[in-house]
């Protein structure tokens, strides 16, 4: 990797701008499709990320593992690109697409065709309080690791997945999570799915034991509207990101013995008091109560890190809600010759009914892989450009919740879907699996798939066919149906 570089002009057809997944998959797959070419790959960060260990579990859900590794991986796997270790603050578009980057080594970069894939980063809650340590990366999980020595109570601010993470792995520490829905995990789950979590989630090491716990022989199967859904705190689910088990490395212990959970739905961080006697960080919630803490971790949403790549350039045109630079179905920007990726894009297409975005690893590394072919297809003197990757058509994405397998497919919560227009399915078995279908018209649009439940191939297939099912009634799911017989 190159670092050091005051002055130096750099050139090369196609520059990829960002380390993480985004920006890995768009190097590795330009240099697969255009292996005449030098890639080079910009990066602030020392460590690059990539997808190792991917293992597809149906047509369009695929497990991977993120990997942290040396730039040097990367030029080993793929000699054609270069990574450079130094940070962009401003972009400078040429006439005819091409154009230059400039950085904060001085260097000046001009690309043929360039891909922003810079991330998002957290936003945080009260940043400038010493007390607060917003999780982020590596680096801030080492810090929290650190800060919870000798913690007797920690205030965790966010329900997205990071937070759901984090209260699952904290060890020896009160934990007090604030909500603001009305259930844990929102950004994921409904309240139903929820509930099924909750007993992993309040005891301690119950996590570990989900695997064999005790199989209650009932199963529940019910069926509900989509306002009882709603009634029950389970509406459409947004939210920030979670998958690969990066958590799992870290042991995030405090200075107690036990754990203890309390979670204060429905409300957030008002104010941040100062500390007393006996707490040195006191957080009021808008529901009221002063909470006193040792520490307390933000990991709320995120907000894309594009702010070099506009400042000076009205015409690159930026989400008017959440801030990505938006992007058409090939991944161009607004600005000819920019493409972008990842959690810095916002997907201004069309979407496909069961698709939307989510900035995960997940679509980063679809979304990244996809931007490299159309750049190497723009790059062809009469190139067409790509239908759209079929990974668009229907979300996908699969994680882990408080140790069990989580799976989820198309529209699992709803989202998109008009209000009174879709009903739920559902069938739970206490400790072991929770299943949950979304329907409209008799046809599968989502589902919510925890444990091991091996139904994953048979709903993404319903989902995408959208097969009338209403005449298996509840049958759908029973687990003595093979409904696969219903349609082979
Ligand atoms: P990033 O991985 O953020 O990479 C951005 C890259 O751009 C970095 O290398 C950065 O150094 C570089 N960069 C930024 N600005 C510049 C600049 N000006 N010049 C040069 N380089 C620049 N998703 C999941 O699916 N599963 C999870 O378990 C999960 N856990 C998460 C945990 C945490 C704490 C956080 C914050 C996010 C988590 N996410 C998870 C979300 C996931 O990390 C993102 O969706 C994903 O990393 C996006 O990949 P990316 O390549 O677009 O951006």
């Amino acid at each position: 990797m190159t670092s050091a570089g005051d002055g130096e002009a750099l050139t090369a057809p196609f520059v990829v701008v960002g380390g993480g997944i985004a920006g890995v998959s768009c190097s590795e797959a330009l240099a697969v499709l255009r292996p005449q070419d030098d890639v080079l790959l910009l990066s602030a960060s020392a460590l690059i990320k990539a997808a190792t260990n991917v293992q597809p579990l149906t047509k369009y859900l695929v497990k991977f593992e993120v990997e942290e590794q040396a730039a040097a991986a990367l030029t080993q796997r793929c000699p054609t690109v270069r990574v450079v270790q130094d940070a962009v603050v401003a972009l400078q578009p040429g006439a005819g697409g091409q154009g230059v980057l400039v950085t904060e080594q001085g260097r000046r970069v001009a690309y043929g065709r360039l891909c922003v894939c810079s991330g998002a980063r957290p936003k945080p809650v009260h940043a400038d309080h010493p007390l607060v340590l917003t999780v982020r990366d590596t680096e801030s999980v080492r810090a929290l690791q650190t800060r919870l020595a000798g913690a007797r109570r920690v205030l965790v601010v966010g329900n997205g997945g990071i937070a759901t993470e984090l209260v699952h792995e904290l060890r020896g520490v009160e934990v007090v999570w604030v909500v603001r829905h009305d259930h844990i995990s929102a950004a994921f789950v409904d309240a139903g799915a929820a509930e099924f979590l909750m007993p992993a989630a309040t005891q301690e090491g119950a996590a570990e034991k989900a695997g064999q716990a005790a199989v209650e022989p009932v199963v529940k199967r019910m069926r509900f509207t989509e306002a009882r859904a709603a009634e029950a705190g389970g509406g459409a689910g947004r939210g920030a990101a979670l998958g690969p088990d990066w958590h799992e490395r870290w042991e995030l212990r405090g200075g107690q013995g036990g754990r203890q959970l309390t979670i204060e739905y429905g409300c957030e961080v008002q104010q941040l008091l100062v500390g007393d006697d006996l707490w040195p960080a006191r957080a009021q919630l808008t529901n009221g109560k002063v909470i006193g803490a040792d520490l307390v971790v933000s990991a709320t949403g995120v907000t894309p890190n594009v702010e070099v790549f506009a400042r000076g350039n009205p015409g690159l045109r930026l989400d008017a809600e959440d801030g990505g630079i938006l992007v058409d179905e090939h991944m161009r920007s607004s600005v000819p010759g920019v493409f972008a990726a990842g959690d810095a894009c916002t997907a201004g297409w069309a979407h496909a009914k069961h698709w939307f975005q989510m900035r995960l690893w997940t679509q980063a590394r679809q979304m990244g892989a996809y931007a490299a072919r159309c750049m190497a297809a723009d790059a062809e003197a009469e190139g067409e450009l790509p239908l759209q990757d079929f990974c668009f058509e229907m979300f996908t994405h699969v994680t882990r919740f408080f140790g069990h397998k989580v799976v989820l497919l198309g529209l699992h919560n709803g989202q998109k879907l008009p209000d009174g227009d879709w009903e739920m399915m559902l069938r739970a078995v206490k400790g072991k699996e929770y299943v949950k279908l979304v329907l409209q018209g008799g046809r599968v649009q989502g589902a919510v798939l925890i444990g091991d439940t091996d139904l994953e191939e048979t709903f993404e297939n319903l989902i995408l066919d959208q097969v009338d099912v209403s005449h298996l009634g509840e049958d759908l799911l029973n687990p003595h149906v093979d409904v696969e017989d219903y349609f082979d």
